[in-house]
């Protein structure tokens, strides 16, 4: 193994070097420590020879006599054979040399260094090659006013001398090394296959592998600690991936039932995740079939989106009691409303919502052209009530008939109001609360002929007929009332709009598993092509004066067409080729 080799290798070359300097270091000082010691015992006996010289010469009174020669019996008593033994005079000049017969011949020795330093300290001492016997000698010079007394010895205290004299201390400090070498091998050895077993652990953790069961010899000490910790560290890490993973699952599938469109993006405008219904909508409102989320931020309807990410990308978003910073406005593109909401988060990311608001959006504007409607309608009469009255009221002396006749006119507006307000709660009963009208299975035949019973004086008056084939077999599931209410709005606009003479004709012409499909008709004289198609709007009339002359409303045809579509049936109008109006509606079976 190349890891195990390496940090093995790595340690033991450290150590290995450590401590071979450590044991060069003692052994230098050792053998540093020696030669001073041999240097020193070579000085004082090399001091001692000299002393016996000294005293020899006084004793024998040699400089006097001038007989050097004599000191070649001094030669046996020295204590090592090859001392050499030298006298000098002041001036430098050889009187005596052991080792040398004709002292004549030898040059100056006044330069010699040893006897430099003997000539301003006493002694002096110097190590150099002999030119005589090429060896190394110890030269040991002395000063005795008169000469100067120089010795030497051959100078050996090197590294094999040392070896074989400290021969002890050498094998202990080998030992020592072999001793350090093998622990170390040793140590390194089990440490690298610890860490290996450590490795290989944190290597199957690494890749999902089972780890609480692996059999590793890891035991009671730091690094079974450390795979304790591993094994918790992962466990826990597993356990939050888990739930993570599950978490993250739920919300995509919640993201994806959404009728939101949502998409979240890292603060570098990265998608992080969308459902389809962003894709979808952002496709709508670019109007070029993009894929990926990501090109919002290239839709000029998103632009203000981009400048807002792009103001707060250096603000600090910090206080989360206080709300994060959002925007949201509305897109319209066509016949369609989008809103769209953008929220930063504390991380700097945010997330993009879009929704379809058309529906409400449309509902909204309905109902606000709705209620300035209403209240125009309410005020038509409201306030011709308020100017009978106000006439009857200002004008002294009116006669009774007078003021009977007006009284007459504000009651007749005020069955208008009546009527009026009828009608608007019945379509916002149809509207808002569909649900709360009871629906059951319904013979056609008696509520229609029941419509014509009730209008029967107001057809007579106008000379109209009529013709009604349906049979008592058709039965619809439906509300009895609201199907009152179709046929009477019907039957009262061809009395009101179609003229006299006319014939209105009532007819079941089809059916299927589902519906019933039904036609009415009059003979009248229609209504101009311009005006069919907003014919079911609220408060629409054709002729304004002639409506409210009739005291209609503008709401019948409305209720008409609410209440087919309660009835899950469908309704449509044209005029007939031969003329007349012609409505052709479905109500579902029971
Ligand atoms: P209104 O209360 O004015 O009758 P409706 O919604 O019932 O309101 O009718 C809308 C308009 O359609 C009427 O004002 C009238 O001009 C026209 N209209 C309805 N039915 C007929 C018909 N049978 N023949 C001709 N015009 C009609």
């Amino acid at each position: 193994m190349i890891v195990q080799h390496t940090f093995r290798r790595r340690i033991f070359i450290n150590f290995f070097v450590v401590f071979s300097l450590f044991t060069l270091v003692v052994l230098a000082y050792q053998h540093d420590r020696e030669k001073s010691y041999r240097t020193g015992q070579l000085e004082n006996t090399l001091d001692n020879i000299s002393e016996i010289t000294h005293r020899y010469i006084e004793y024998k009174k040699i400089f006097e006599s001038g007989d050097f020669k004599s000191l070649d019996s001094l030669k046996t008593l020295l204590p090592i054979a090859e001392t050499r033994l030298t006298v000098i005079d002041m001036s430098g000049k050889v009187v005596y040399d052991s080792f040398v017969a004709d002292v004549n011949t030898m040059e100056n020795h006044l330069q010699r260094p040893e006897v430099q330093k003997a000539l301003y300290s006493e002694k002096g001492s110097s190590i150099r090659l002999s030119a005589t016997t090429n060896q190394k000698f110890y030269y040991y010079a002395k000063n005795y006013k008169n000469y100067f007394v120089r010795t030497a010895d051959v100078y050996n205290v090197d590294i094999v001398k040392f070896l074989n004299t400290g021969r002890i201390f050498f094998v202990f400090i080998v030992f020592l090394f072999l001793l350090m070498w093998s622990m170390l091998h040793y140590t390194t050895r089990r440490l690298s296959d610890f860490i290996t077993n450590l490795k290989d652990f944190a290597l199957k953790a690494g890749q999902n592998e089972d780890i609480s069961r692996m059999n590793s010899n890891f035991q009671d000490n730091e690094l079974g600690v450390i795979r304790r910790q591993i094994i918790q560290i992962y466990d826990k890490l597993k356990t939050t991936k888990d739930e993570l993973a599950s978490d993250r699952e739920k919300l995509y599938g919640h993201l994806q039932v959404l009728k939101e469109g949502i998409s979240i993006f890292s603060p570098e405008k990265r998608k992080i995740l969308a459902n389809s219904h962003f894709i979808q909508f952002i496709n709508m409102i670019s109007e070029k079939s993009t894929i990926s989320a990501e090109h919002i931020f290239a839709i000029p309807e998103f632009g203000k989106v981009v400048e807002f990410i792009d103001q707060n990308k250096g603000k600090e978003i910090q206080n989360q009691n206080k709300e994060l910073p959002q925007i949201e406005y509305t897109i319209e593109k066509g016949e369609k409303y989008f809103h769209v909401r953008c929220i930063i988060f504390l991380d700097k990311s945010f997330e993009v919502l879009i929704s379809d608001v058309t529906r409400p959006e449309k509902q909204r504007l309905l109902k606000q052209q709705l209620t300035s409607n209403i209240a125009h309608e309410l005020k038509t009469p409201l306030s011709s009530i308020k100017g009978y009255l106000e006439t009857i009221l200002n004008s002294e002396n009116i006669p009774a008939i007078k003021q009977k006749y007006f009284l007459q006119k504000a009651f007749v507006q005020s069955e208008r109001l009546t009527d009026l307000l009828n009608d608007i709660s019945l379509l916002n009963n149809i509207e808002d609360a569909g649900g709360l009208f009871e629906f059951k299975p319904l013979m056609m035949r008696p509520v229609i002929n029941d419509v014509f019973e009730n209008l029967k004086s107001r057809l007579t008056d106008k000379i109209m007929s009529f013709s009604i084939d349906v049979d008592n077999d058709v039965v619809v599931n439906g509300n009895e009332s609201l199907l009152f209410s179709v046929f009477q709005n019907l039957v009262e606009n061809s009395i009101n709009y179609s003229g006299n003479n006319t014939t209105i004709s009532i007819r079941k012409y089809l059916e299927d598993d589902k519906y019933y499909y039904f036609q009415y008709s009059d003979t009248g004289a229609g209504i101009s092509e311009e005006h069919l198609p907003r014919i079911f709007e609220r408060f629409y009339r054709v002729d304004y004066g002639r409506s409210r002359e009739n005291g209609g409303t503008g709401l019948g045809l409305s209720i008409v067409k609410n209440a087919v579509l309660l009835h899950k049936g469908e309704i449509s109008v044209r005029n007939k080729p031969e003329g007349g109006l012609e409505f052709l509606f479905s109500l579902s079976k029971k």
